[in-house]
């Protein structure tokens, strides 16, 4: 299939979440973290497809991802993790969606909505043990305003969370331990939270025996994780292009604005279809490579909005329509990650909605999720 697309392979994803799951204690609930996007791989078809193996909970950023979510699983409670406006608490108890509460007037006022629907409204209470992003920072406010929560007909308080910040050993233990403290004053005060949280991939798995009821995944299971896991972890997606034009330079020809690659010899150039607006950062203008054939070649020149130029000489059988491999299964994410300046979530967060997701299953592509033409496969549009 010629041109640009992101190969979301769902064999790869179902591989890594049963891993994840063989790995952490049984009582440990999974909630599936697939904000932006699920990490660019398809909101709905990482959804659809983590409901199907077993995930207990699904966790995005905002209301809106959380509604999208809500329209594709019927029963699947879905956790926004980040800050909901009163504005759009009507979409949350339209839609049952449990939201992250840090003030005592946002409960209230969620509360207020929800006894219009007469729905009991799950919340979890976001409690800032060091991250100082969101969250309630000292524990005397939240047990005072937990207790006052209590009094609140249509609110039932099923969660308690925190965020690591991950910088080394000393300050995870330092929060788990602000955190620990706050669960058992609470525990003391008779109120009683089923499910405390606190670990992202990283967390879960170098403390995979921490006592809380339920870790929040969103790298692992896409198949990254920047500690060494006791099982392998694939990559679930592998962008991928084709070569669109090929062409030999003179010595002293250059390529792409500003002329910032010239050619010491003759050289090939390869043509692709993939710019930075697709999400192929510029900065890799210097140092990207590609994959194609199993070899590796460097981007030369300027990368455009929606191309970018490889130099492909020595290549003996290179043609137009050969695939190339940005990074995924052969290409490795991290080694681009680090030469664009970035992390991988970002790389993959950043794919863009034109570009086509062909998804795979059981070794054959079983959809494409087209953005610009709708669902379905994009050949027949
Ligand atoms: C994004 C996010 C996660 C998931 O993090 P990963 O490192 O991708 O597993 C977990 N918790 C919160 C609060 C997040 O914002």
């Amino acid at each position: 299939m010629f041109g640009t697309a992101a190969e979301i392979n769902l064999d790869a994803l179902k591989e890594n979440f049963i891993n994840i799951r063989n790995f952490l204690p049984e009582r440990v609930k999974i909630a599936g973290v697939i904000k932006a996007n699920a990490y660019g791989h398809d909101l709905k078809t990482i959804a659809k497809a983590l409901a199907s193996y077993g995930v207990d909970y699904i966790a995005v950023a905002n209301i809106r991802e959380a509604v999208a979510v809500r329209r594709v699983l019927n029963e699947m409670p879905i956790l926004v993790m980040g800050y909901t406006a009163p504005e759009d608490y009507d979409k949350a108890v339209k839609n049952t969606i449990t939201l992250t509460m840090f003030r005592l007037e946002d409960l209230r006022a969620l509360n207020l909505n929800a006894s219009y629907d007469n729905a009991v409204m799950k919340v979890h209470i976001k409690y800032d043990t060091g991250f100082n992003r969101l969250g309630y920072k000292d524990e005397a406010t939240v047990i005072s305003d937990l207790k006052q929560v209590l009094q609140l007909e249509w609110l039932s308080i099923e969660g308690i969370f925190t965020h690591l910040a991950l910088k080394d050993a000393d300050s995870d233990t330092q929060q788990m331990k602000k955190f620990d403290a706050l669960i058992k004053q609470l525990k003391l005060e008779g109120i009683h939270i089923p499910i405390a949280h606190a670990c992202d991939s990283i967390g879960a798995m170098i403390y995979p025996d921490a006592p809380y009821q339920m870790v929040r995944l969103g790298a692992a299971l896409y198949g990254y994780c920047s500690r060494p896991v006791p099982f392998k972890l694939r990559p679930v997606m592998s962008l991928k292009t084709s070569v669109s034009h090929l062409k030999w330079i003179e010595p002293g020809e250059s390529v792409s604005y500003d002329g910032l690659f010239t050619a010491d010899s003759r050289a090939l150039i390869a043509t692709l279809p993939i710019g930075y607006a697709d999400g192929l950062p510029r900065n890799l203008s210097k140092g990207g490579v590609v994959l194609i054939q199993e070899k590796i070649y460097p981007i030369v020149g300027l990368i455009c909005m929606d191309q970018c130029m490889v130099d492909v000489t020595g290549a003996a059988n290179i043609q137009i329509g050969d695939s190339v491999e940005l990074f995924g299964e052969a290409a490795s994410l991290s080694d681009v990650a680090v030469m664009a300046g970035t992390n991988r979530n970002e790389l993959l967060s950043r794919v863009a909605m034109r570009v086509p997701r062909r998804i795979v299953q059981d070794g054959e592509v079983i959809a494409t999720v087209d953005y610009l033409l709708g669902e379905g496969d994009y050949g027949n549009c």
